[in-house]
């Protein structure tokens, strides 16, 4: 047994952990100096939180926490969880405090502070949604309104406030409002736990700042009932209709296996589990733990760490489901993964999470925000036809306060400590100053990473631990720690040098949609191809696998960092009209520039179509065929906001009806009824033929094949019906009509769609006159 040492209030409390474990080093004893991530941290004190601040005013999240001060009713404005918005803003900035204590952001949070004190009530309860909207159903549907998802980030934004400046004001706040849940909430109490996870992570973090235990067996009473299938009980579900995966509540978690629904939810809670599980030794909850892991990063996880494959359920689908261009991968999913593979890593005290931990914060995370720290995705996707970029904030906006509170705190993700040794889990430029079994550590650490692999450390006073810094698994004979030094005298430095070379990665054959196709990484990082750097046609182009790829840098490509080169095969294209065979020409070799994904859509490029892959293939498939609706504008009768029109001519099609593609159009949730799409020429065209492939979701989402369908054409001011001389109406397959050649600048399909379902196409084409 380990002693692990807690400072808490001022008072240094002696806890346990078991030999094999680590336990953290607080973020407050990593200083971050130069490299790469000093520039990340300055952008979060400079852009990042004064533009989250003032989006907490322009979307209204301070109006309602000022109408429950003024004791108002009703108007609450955006989504039920959005106080949780505040409290990561302000999380990030008492990180932001603790890194730098800069006036005007400690004047903003304390201003905060105050306002949200005000709004707790009495008895500790807050939560602006129902305190305004339903006051007297408090803690009723735990499942969906997330009153304990918001409880949790209160916590977690209070302890890092206090860890950040000693102050006890909000501290206090979540104190009272874990208190209130506590005592409603428990054996021999009420029976609940959260909707969306995350109050177990907080809770553990609250007992470790206060040394509390009731928030410690809170935190267990609340992950030992999960999957008790409470939500079923909650909302009057029969238990044979309950299908509770999409909370993790379809099974107790000693049971579980797979990770499963919602990928942040998901990811959140086994976070909160590892936490309990390091503490209780839990066998089961460990074991468990290993298989949802084994299985989450066999067959579920994303090249770049992320995590959620699907938009419907922003989350998991079947196992190697990992698609390119609709791959979801939300920031936050990316961000809890790190999150859940840290604890992982202090649980087990082994290497293999941290390198999970390092792909996840590397690649799928970091390119959820800009360089210049004030331009967020939302949505991940591992290819792009040039029409996905960040966003200054979303109506649901969790990823991008999110992406500021994992630049804040990245100094404690990076290290952790034994008995006797301190960990290298993340290399970073930084001064480490804690304390190993009560003695003082002080070193000196600088890196380029993951620029390159090089890692000095230097004493900086007697330093009586040894360092082992992770080798990463991308190494050769990688996957352990290696002993740097035995400890380092003021003065004395040791150094290592991971080699980065160029890698190309092929995925399990079992994953359909990067089958035959490779990715290029060089240490960490996973690398993409964009436009922007590259003006070749992407979809006639291969890359074949034998070529000599290699590293360069040049000041103009973000400054000179290392972007991989090498030769692609452009071939011309190919006119397939009256043709089953065509001859190929040669092709023609066009050099190629990779750049990290996470650094894509960096550059201002929104007058190109800046398409963007990291899985390329090293021989292009033919060009889809395609007729004149290339050249048309689209318009819809009507358009959800997920619904892409210019899907419908964008030449994808899947290979079955029922799969996402990268942009489809959809009437969801119109349904009945008939709606339409039009395709209109600045010239007339003359056609003769079109045919339509339907998108049809069932099982999904609400969306089926139409009742019947029609095209129309646009003649002497009026839309006509169009004679046709064979229909056919058919999932699965191109669904084909011929015409007499016809002349117009407007042409329409329209869908009568089925009672009380929408419809949606693939994908749309007209052909000219055909011989
Ligand atoms: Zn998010």
């Amino acid at each position: 047994m380990i002693p692990r040492i807690i400072v808490v209030l001022g008072v240094s409390l002696v806890s346990f952990a078991a030999a094999g474990q680590h336990s953290a080093v607080s973020w407050r004893d990593v200083k971050i100096q130069d490299g790469f991530w000093k520039p990340r941290q300055d952008a979060l004190l400079k852009t990042t939180l004064p533009q989250q601040f003032d989006q907490l005013i322009q979307k209204k999240y301070r109006q309602n926490f000022d109408r429950v001060i003024k004791g108002q009713k009703g108007g609450y404005e955006g989504y039920v969880f959005n106080d949780s918005d505040v409290y990561k803003v302000l999380e990030a900035a008492s990180y932001g405090l603790g890194i730098q204590r800069d006036p005007k952001i400690e004047k903003l949070v304390d201003e905060w502070i105050e306002v949200i004190a005000k709004a707790q009530m009495p008895d500790g309860y807050l939560n602006c949604y129902f305190q305004l909207m339903e006051p007297n159903r408090r803690w009723t549907n735990l499942r969906d309104q997330h009153e304990m998802y918001c409880a949790g980030h209160l916590i977690e934004a209070a302890v890092a406030h206090f860890q950040a400046t000693n102050k006890k004001t909000f501290l206090n706040v979540a104190i009272k409002l874990a208190d209130h849940m506590e005592s409603r909430f428990g054996p021999g109490k009420k029976m609940g736990y959260p909707g969306h996870p995350e109050l177990e992570l907080a809770m553990m973090k609250l007992w470790s700042a206060t040394g509390e235990k009731r928030y410690l067996n809170f935190t267990k009473f609340i992950v030992d009932n999960r999957g008790s299938k409470f939500f079923a009980n909650e909302h009057g579900t029969p238990l044979d209709k309950y299908d509770g995966m999409y909370w993790s509540d379809h099974k107790p978690i000693r049971e579980m296996d797979s990770i499963e629904g919602h990928a942040v939810r998901a990811a959140y809670l086994f976070s909160g589990v590892a936490d309990v599980a390091h503490e209780s030794r839990d066998k089961e909850l460990i074991s468990a733990l290993d298989k949802v892991w084994k299985s989450t990063v066999n067959k579920r996880m994303f090249i770049t760490g992320g995590l959620g494959p699907s938009g419907s359920n922003e989350g998991f689908t079947v196992d190697y489901d990992l698609p390119t261009y609709t791959a979801y991968q939300e920031s936050c999913a990316s961000i809890a993964n790190a999150l859940w593979n840290y604890r992982m890593g202090l649980l087990h005290g082994e290497t293999k999470y941290f390198d999970v931990m390092e792909t996840a914060i590397f690649n799928g995370a970091l390119a959820g925000i800009n360089s210049d720290g004030d331009k967020y995705y939302y949505v991940n996707p591992l290819a792009s036809h040039g029409n996905h970029h960040r966003q200054d904030w979303f109506g649901c906006a969790c990823c991008p306060p999110n992406l500021a509170r994992m630049i804040g705190q990245m100094g404690g993700l990076a290290f952790s400590k034994s008995k006797d040794a301190v960990y290298i889990n993340l290399p970073v430029s930084a001064d480490l100053k804690t304390d190993v079994n009560g003695k003082g550590i002080d070193l000196k650490i600088r890196t380029n990473y993951p620029f390159d692999g090089k890692i000095k450390v230097t004493g900086q006073g007697s330093n009586p631990a040894k360092i082992f810094v992770r080798t990463p698994g991308w190494v050769d004979g990688g996957g352990s720690y290696r002993l740097l030094s035995s400890g380092l005298k003021a003065g004395e430095s040791a150094e290592l040098n991971f080699a980065m070379p160029v890698r190309k990665v092929i995925s399990n054959p079992q994953v359909k949609d990067t089958f035959g196709m490779y990715a290029i990484t060089r240490g960490p990082l996973v690398y993409c191809l964009e436009k922007t750097d590259n003006s070749f046609d992407f979809g006639r182009s291969g890359f074949p696998l034998d070529a000599q790829f290699e590293v360069e840098t040049n000041k103009s490509i973000f400054g000179g960092i290392p972007v991989i080169t090498g030769l692609a095969k452009e071939y011309s294209p190919l006119n397939w009209k009256s043709n089953l065979f065509s001859a190929v020409n040669l092709p023609a070799s066009k050099k190629f520039v990779a750049i990290p994904y996470f650094l894509w859509d960096n550059r201002p490029s929104r007058s190109i179509q800046n398409e963007m892959m990291v899985w390329l293939n090293p021989n292009p498939a033919p060009a889809p065929i395609q007729g004149v609706e290339t050249k048309a504008q689209v318009k819809v009768s009507f358009r959800n906001s997920n619904s892409q029109p210019n899907g419908v001519n964008d030449g994808y099609v899947p290979a079955t009806s029922n799969p996402n593609s990268p942009q489809q159009l959809h009437f969801w949730p119109h349904s009945g009824g008939e709606e339409w799409v039009e395709y209109s020429f600045d010239k007339p065209v003359r056609v003769s033929s079109s045919r339509v492939y339907w998108f049809d979701d069932t099982g999904r989402g609400g969306v089926k094949i139409p009742k019947s369908w029609r095209m129309q054409v646009w003649t002497d001011g009026d839309w006509k019906d169009l004679a046709v001389k064979s229909y056919s109406l058919d999932l699965d397959k191109w669904n084909v009509v011929t015409f007499s050649p016809t002349q117009s600048t407007r042409f329409r399909l329209v869908l009568q769609q089925q009672d009380k379902w929408s419809s949606g196409i693939h994908e749309w084409q007209l052909f000219e006159d055909q011989d």
